[in-house]
């Protein structure tokens, strides 16, 4: 059995083959003794292991493993998902949605980083508990669904008013950016809670596009977490991509491409 483990700075995903088969699951930062204990318990295994807590995971395991430096094992990893959808093309980025956000030229069979940004799902989930209290993911992601960002959000239409604005109308202007103090207290939590997926998803996918001018490629390939059933970050990173003139890919598993890479390399 081959063991490809991602252990990030708020999940652990792991990947590993079973009777021929791929198997996927995900576990909270806080489980990493339990999952230590799973891969201590297994009877005949090669592991590899990636991500920032990798050294935490590989100090609680009584067997050897590989180590991986993450950008290879995701690089590696989003290559095996992409060949096996068909869409694997010559040049591409990577944004890698996780707690912050990477961002990755592939070309000429290398990968490059071209920088980043501190905001992502760490921010989805902080934010949006600071602004509303409410805590788990699954529920944020739920209620920001229901919710519109139509009251706190300022477009350039709306600044160009009874005027042709120079740069397309619905691009938000400025995020959070409307006069709203005089209706603030009446602003749901579901409206909040989708004006910080709209903020986190333009801010990924800004930086992106920006990042794509420096690599062959206009094709982004995002990947992480943060878009695991949340349609709506999906919805908002696919539209400002596409307006800004970048073809985005969302691979199947796309959240395990860390652990495909470390299980690849073994
Ligand atoms: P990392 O490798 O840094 O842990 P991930 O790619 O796993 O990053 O993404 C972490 C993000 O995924 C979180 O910040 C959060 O927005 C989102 N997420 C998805 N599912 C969960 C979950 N069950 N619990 C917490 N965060 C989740």
């Amino acid at each position: 059995m081959d063991v490809g483990i991602d252990a990030g700075g708020t999940l652990i995903k792991v990947a590993y083959t079973q009777k021929g088969k791929v198997h996927f699951e995900k576990y909270p930062i806080a489980e990493i003794e339990q999952v230590a204990h799973w891969v201590n318990k297994l009877d005949d295994c090669q592991v590899c292991v990636t991500g920032g807590k990798s050294g935490v995971l590989i100090s609680l395991l009584d067997r050897p493993a590989q180590e991986m430096m993450e950008f290879e094992a995701t690089h590696l990893g989003v290559q095996v998902l992409l060949e096996e959808s068909g869409d694997l093309e010559d040049a591409y980025l990577i944004t890698n949605v996780g707690t912050g956000t990477s961002i990755h030229c592939i070309q000429d069979n290398a990968q490059e980083r071209l920088g980043g940004t501190g905001v992502g799902g760490g921010t989805l989930i902080g934010l949006s508990h600071l602004l509303t209290g409410v805590t788990h993911y699954d529920e944020i992601i739920a209620l920001a669904s229901q919710g519109s960002r139509d009251r706190i959000d300022l477009k350039v239409k709306h600044i160009y008013e009874g005027k042709e604005p120079p740069i397309p109308g619905e691009l938000t202007a400025s995020n959070f950016g409307q006069n709203f103090l005089a209706i603030s207290d009446e602003l749901t939590t579901e409206e909040l809670l989708a004006t910080v997926i709209g903020l986190v998803g333009e801010t990924v996918s800004t930086v992106s596009v920006q990042a794509a001018r420096q690599c062959r490629s206009s094709t982004i390939v995002y990947i992480g977490s943060s878009f695991i059933d949340n349609p709506l970050l999906k919805e908002v990173v696919t539209s400002y991509t596409i307006l800004r003139g970048s073809v985005p890919v969302f691979p199947k598993n796309g959240e395990y491409s860390g652990a495909v890479g470390a299980m690849s390399a073994i």
